[in-house]
C-alpha cells in the first residue's frame, strides 16, 4: 500500500464509566456502567487512520502487564501495524480514567505509565519508516523531546508533519517551525497562542500568532462548530454536521486520524477538513473511542442520512 502513515504516540487502555453528572469536588456518584476500551490518543489516531483503510504504524510504548496483549491484540485487528511498539517491563502501561456525563461531555485523567518513557532514541531507531511515511502524526500524550524529535526526522525526510498538541501544554518555539498542521481545539489554541479565545474571530487571532511561530496551517476545532482554517493568506471556517451527540470521547482523534489520511492522499487542506469533520461527527454519535471510528462503509451508510 502506498503513502504510509506514522503515528508517534500513546497507547492506554480506557476505564469508562457513564455517570448521570460528574461528582463535585468531595462528592462520590455511582454507576452500574462500566466499560474498558483501547484508547490514547495515538492509538486511537491511528485506528482511524487504518479503519478508513490506510497503511498506518504505530512508534509507542507499553508495559509488560494484563493490557499489554489486550492492546495490542485490539490495534492488529484494527488493521495497525505494531512492529514498531516496544515494550518497558518497569512500568505499566497507560490507562485513561473517563468518565461520561448523560450529555455526552467527558472528563479524563491519564496515567501515562509507559508512554512517559517513549524516548527520543526509541524514535530515532525508526528513522528507517520516517522516512518512508508520507505523514507523520503526532500529540503530546507521550514526551516533548520525542515529539520534537519525530516531527525534525519527519521534516527532514520531506513527511508532511501534523501535531495535535493534545492534552494542552506549551511548546518551545523550536517546535513550530517543524509542524505543517497545528490542530488545537479552543483550550489548546489558547493556551499555545497566550490569547483569549471565546469565538471564531478571537480563534483567528490566536491562531494567526502560531503561524507566525512558523507553522504552516493552523486548524482549530471548535467542537460543535466544526473547524477553523488559519492560513497566512486567510481563514476558512468548516460547519460541523448537525447530529446527536451520545459520546465526544475521541472526537479529536477522529478528526486527526480523517485528516491524516486524506493528506496522505494528497487531497488539499480544505478537501481533507471536510472529510475530518465528517469522521468526527460520526465518532460523536458512537460510544467508545476506537469503536467509535468509521470504517468507508460506515460513513457512506452514515451520510446516507443526510441525504434524505
Ligand atoms: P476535542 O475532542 O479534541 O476537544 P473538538 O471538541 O473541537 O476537539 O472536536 C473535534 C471535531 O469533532 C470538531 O472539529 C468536529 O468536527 C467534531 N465534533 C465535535 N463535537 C461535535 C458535535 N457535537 N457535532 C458534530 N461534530 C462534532
Amino acid at each position: 500500500m502506498a503513502n504510509p502513515i506514522l503515528v508517534v504516540g500513546s497507547v492506554n487502555m480506557d476505564i469508562v464509566a457513564r455517570v448521570k453528572s460528574f461528582p463535585r469536588p468531595g462528592e462520590t456518584v455511582l454507576t452500574d456502567n462500566l466499560m474498558m476500551n483501547p484508547g490514547g490518543k495515538g492509538a486511537n489516531q491511528a485506528v482511524c487512520c487504518a479503519k478508513l483503510g490506510a497503511d498506518v504504524r504505530i512508534i509507542a510504548r507499553m508495559g509488560d502487564d494484563l493490557f499489554k496483549e489486550r492492546l495490542l491484540g485490539s490495534l492488529l485487528r484494527d488493521g495497525v501495524k505494531t512492529d514498531l511498539i516496544s515494550i518497558d517491563s518497569s512500568f505499566s502501561t497507560g490507562v485513561a480514567m473517563i468518565l461520561v456525563e448523560e450529555s455526552g461531555q467527558n472528563e479524563i485523567t491519564v496515567a501515562s505509565g509507559s508512554n512517559m518513557r517513549l524516548l527520543p532514541e526509541h524514535v530515532a531507531a525508526c528513522s528507517d519508516y520516517i522516512a518512508q511515511a508520507k505523514v507523520v502524526l503526532a500529540q503530546l500524550e507521550v514526551p516533548l523531546d520525542t515529539v520534537e524529535m519525530s516531527l525534525r526526522l519527519a521534516k527532514s525526510a520531506g513527511a508532511i508533519t501534523i501535531l495535535n498538541p493534545a492534552p494542552a501544554r506549551r511548546l518551545p518555539d523550536s517546535v513550530y517551525p517543524l509542524v505543517d498542521v497545528l490542530t488545537p481545539n479552543e483550550i489548546e489554541c489558547e493556551l499555545l497562542s497566550g490569547t483569549r479565545v471565546s469565538d471564531a474571530a478571537s480563534a483567528e487571532m490566536a491562531a494567526a500568532r502560531l503561524l507566525d511561530k512558523g507553522v504552516r496551517y493552523v486548524i482549530v476545532t471548535l467542537g460543535s462548530r466544526g473547524a477553523l482554517l488559519v492560513k497566512p493568506t486567510g481563514s476558512l471556517q468548516f460547519g460541523a454536521l448537525s447530529v446527536k451527540a451520545v459520546d465526544t470521547t475521541a472526537a479529536g482523534d477522529a478528526f486527526n486520524g480523517a485528516l491524516a489520511y486524506c493528506l496522505s492522499k494528497d487531497e488539499s487542506i480544505e478537501e481533507s477538513i471536510k472529510f475530518a469533520n465528517t469522521v468526527a461527527a460520526y465518532s460523536v454519535t458512537k460510544n467508545g473511542a476506537q469503536a467509535s471510528m468509521p470504517t468507508m462503509e460506515n460513513l457512506e451508510e452514515f451520510l446516507k442520512d443526510f441525504d434524505k
